[in-house]
């Protein structure tokens, strides 16, 4: 384990947001965490801990010691016919995980492809895509406790998980290093009788993911998770830009949860405004939408745009710095409020 000094984190943010660290240094094992605890660098700096650096906005240089989480491998903890238990601490390719799980027939994870992740971050910000969130598989969380210096474990349920958010992202905050995840995952029996048909309920309640689907004639009574994810991966490069391309950390806002009542405010403004319940008082509006109709698909600000396929992603065109785009951000956040009095909240972590 080294500690680096004046490093740039050009390379490492899917941002590409030209910033530099004091110190820097990769963690392979939780002993190199629990060695790191001790030196002066940990002791008397600032910390930032990161994994993939796909959600987070680097706004600065950093007087701080930024921690890369490199600790690797999985262990089959159970498998019987119909579930399997997996702890992984890491994956070397962010779709590896799912791609194994859909060619083995486990369910699950398969809506949760081609998203830039590493298992770890998974559920501080408690991932989702197309229905499907990271909480629905995961069992525990195992991190380290800095303030106790002692390896810990969450239940699912302790992870306190909703949208984009956990326990990780509340009391416990600035406190903690996750260095493995438990996921559980179902096993679809696959019915080799001329009557195929597999016991698997596919979350496709998407739009999107029926429509591709029916345009390439797929047999939904023999769907696979293989042939889902295989469409939502399709759905995601027509509309997200690459990452190794152009520079973005994806979504940039989160969709809205708002009451009814300011629903009925929000449609008496513009009533194509779509919604989706979540319980009797509160429901989802999706905020590209809000976006898109303040007219600020493909606004440009120097190099900080919206992408000109999906008004939710904010993207670096090209030497945009972090406070640039955090300038589009607020521009956003303010002309969204003005027009439908709705604050977006950050999905992306400026640091
Ligand atoms: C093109 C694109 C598309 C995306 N699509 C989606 C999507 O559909 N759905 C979605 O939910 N997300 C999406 N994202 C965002 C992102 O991929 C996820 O949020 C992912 O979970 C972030 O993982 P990461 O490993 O990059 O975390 P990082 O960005 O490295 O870190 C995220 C946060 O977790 C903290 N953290 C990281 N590692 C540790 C650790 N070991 N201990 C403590 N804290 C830590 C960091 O300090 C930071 O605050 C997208 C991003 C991109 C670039």
């Amino acid at each position: 384990m080294e500690i680096k000094k004046n490093i740039s984190l050009q390379k490492m943010n899917t941002f590409a947001i030209d910033v530099k660290a004091k110190y820097y240094v990769t963690i392979t094992s939780k002993d190199d965490f629990f060695t790191l605890l001790q030196t002066p660098e940990f002791k008397n700096n600032k910390k930032l801990f990161l994994w993939w650096w796909s959600n987070i906005l680097l706004t600065k240089d950093f007087d701080w010691l930024i921690i890369h989480n490199n600790i690797l491998g999985k262990q089959i903890n159970n498998e019987d016919n119909n579930h399997i238990t997996i702890t992984v601490w890491w994956w070397e390719n962010r779709d590896k995980l799912v791609m194994w799980s859909c060619n083995n027939h486990y369910t699950g994870i398969e809506n949760l492809v081609a998203i830039p992740w590493l298992v770890g971050a998974s559920p501080i910000q408690n991932i989702g895509a197309y229905g499907v969130e990271a909480k629905d598989t995961i069992v525990a969380v195992g991190w380290i406790d800095i303030e106790k210096k002692k390896y810990r474990t969450l239940s699912n349920e302790e992870c306190q998980f909703s949208y984009r958010s956990s326990i990780f992202k509340k009391e416990l905050s600035w406190r903690f290093f996750v260095t493995d995840v438990t996921f559980m995952r179902k096993k679809i029996n696959i019915d080799t009788s001329w009557q195929k048909k597999y016991d698997y309920s596919p979350q496709i309640q998407y739009g999107a993911i029926i429509s591709k689907l029916e345009e390439k004639w797929v047999e939904l009574t023999t769907l696979h998770p293989q042939q889902v994810a295989a469409t939502i991966r399709e759905i995601r490069e027509n509309k997200l830009p690459d990452y190794k391309q152009t520079g973005t950390a994806g979504s940039f806002f989160k969709n809205p949860i708002i009451s009814y009542q300011t629903l009925e405010k929000v449609h008496q403004i513009d009533s194509s405004i779509k919604h989706r319940a979540i319980d009797e008082k509160h429901c989802k509006i999706p905020a590209w939408q809000l976006i898109e109709n303040c007219g600020l698909k493909w606004y440009k600000k120097g190099n900080a745009w919206t992408y000109q396929n999906h008004a939710l992603i904010l993207v670096n065109n090209g030497g945009a710095t972090g406070e640039e785009i955090v300038a589009v951000a607020h521009y956003i956040q303010q002309t969204v409020q003005d027009k439908y009095g709705v604050l977006l909240e950050p999905e992306v972590n400026y640091i």
